[in-house]
């Protein structure tokens, strides 16, 4: 949230505007006299600030619902107002090892067009800017979108991210410390700048497009290369007070378990991560197991790779189950502890593994909760794959600008919490 800035008519403005908009996204086609009761605002600040909001296109007046003329007998059909999502347009991009992929998408965070560029992972910070604009532009131009229609750049990637001063601390797969990836941006493009940890922006795509709309506490893990997670509380992302929260991946499992990249023992993240389960398997093969992986690499235990394991185990190859099964089950001891933790009420597993193994994977997780979280939360909880598949990252870097853009008011039991008139704010000051 912006800083509280007691007396200033601007904020309270802005924080009306936010509040108006709110509602007519959430409850569009609505007319003014229902936001006016429902936001507490008086009706000519609603009208005020419709107004403002019509000629900027952000919302648009459709004709009157037979619903309402049959409500209001005195026959006076009020005008429904709606919000209109591609008033304005948002760039979301996400780095990954070897791709910079960007998207332009609308208000509520639905993909127009989407780009990918290579990135060399030795790629200096020169080079790596330069992949990064030439993607927003790439997908700019593609969809049509000129950089006035942007009301901000989202960046999601991976490592900790200082959200606040829009550093990469620690990129984890590239090469560099401390790059003030916001800042460069910003004087580049001349508009706002929001970057962030690719688990967490993923947690807010889902929040924002999947299966976290309905969910007010969430938490989001995603399973590939490394573990990630995101944590939605009350409807918004809790970052922790270094924006470090949600490092899922490095909940121990087990205290003399292998190395994590992180350097401690037994993560979650060295016993379920890619490459974890791609050790279990080899090891497995060494040991004598039977499995079709072994050819499907061609005879050589080192080819063996994550994919092939999901797709000998969906054929169903018991070897290959097993070593699925097994990663389910460590994610599931990690959750669980989250589970009696947070108590959410829904867990989005996402990544790659986990969209391609399904249930596969889900299965062991869902009953390891079951078994070793408290019984009520483990039965409310429910646990997912993400709905929006490889488009999470994208979308989740899109949220981080919309979430900005529309964040100031704050939501309790579905009411704004703040509504403050202006004549009320003229009178105070
Ligand atoms: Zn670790």
């Amino acid at each position: 949230m912006k800083g509280i800035r007691t007396g200033d008519r601007q904020l309270i403005r802005d924080l009306n505007m936010s509040i108006v908009i709110g509602a007519i996204r959430r409850h569009g086609p609505i007319p003014r006299v229902d936001i006016a009761r429902m936001t507490t605002l008086g009706r000519s600040t609603v009208s005020e600030l419709t107004a403002i909001l019509l000629k900027e296109g952000f919302i648009r007046e459709i004709g009157s619902q037979e619903q309402e003329e049959k409500r209001r007998s005195l026959g006076r059909r009020p005008v429904l107002l709606e919000f209109n999502p591609r008033a304005r347009f948002v760039a979301g991009v996400k780095l990954a090892p070897r791709m910079v992929s960007a998207a332009i998408t609308d208000l509520e965070a639905e993909i127009l067009d989407t780009t990918e560029v290579p990135l060399d992972e030795k790629a200096s910070e020169k080079a790596v800017r330069q992949q990064v604009s030439r993607a927003i532009r790439e997908v700019m131009s593609k969809s049509g979108t000129g950089i006035e229609k942007v009301v901000g750049i989202g960046v999601a990637l991976p490592g900790i991210v200082d959200n606040r001063t829009g550093v990469s601390i620690s990129p984890r797969f590239f090469l560099w410390q401390n790059l003030p990836l916001k800042h460069l941006l910003e004087e580049e493009f001349g508009i706002p700048v929001f970057i962030d940890n690719d688990a967490n922006a993923a947690a807010l795509g889902e929040k924002w497009r999947g299966r976290g709309r309905e969910a007010e506490n969430m938490v989001l893990v995603t399973v590939g290369v490394g573990i990630g997670g995101g944590i939605i509380i009350n409807n918004q992302l809790y970052r922790g007070s270094v924006a470090g929260a949600g490092e899922v991946g490095h909940i121990t499992i087990n205290e003399d378990g292998p190395e994590c990249s992180c350097g401690n023992r037994g993560c979650l993240e060295a016993l379920a991560s890619d490459s974890a389960v791609e050790r279990e398997m080899r090891s497995l093969v060494k040991a004598g197991a039977s499995t079709a992986v072994v050819e499907v690499a061609g005879g050589d235990p080192e080819r063996i790779t994550r994919a092939m394991i999901v797709e000998a185990a969906k054929a169903g190859d018991a070897t290959a189950i097993g070593v699925v099964r097994t990663a389910g089950q460590h994610i599931g001891v990690g959750l669980a502890s989250i589970v009696n933790i947070l108590n959410p009420e829904m867990i989005v597993v996402a990544g790659e593994a986990a969209q391609e193994a399904g249930d596969l994977l889900l299965d062991p997780i869902r009953e390891t909760i079951a078994r070793r979280s408290m019984g009520v939360l483990a039965q409310r909880v429910e646990v997912v794959t993400s709905a929006l598949g490889d488009r999470i990252w994208v979308t989740g870097a899109a949220a981080l600008v919309l979430q900005d853009f529309f964040g100031v008011p704050i939501y309790e039991r579905g009411r704004p919490v703040a509504a403050v008139s202006l004549p009320e704010l003229m009178q105070g000051s």
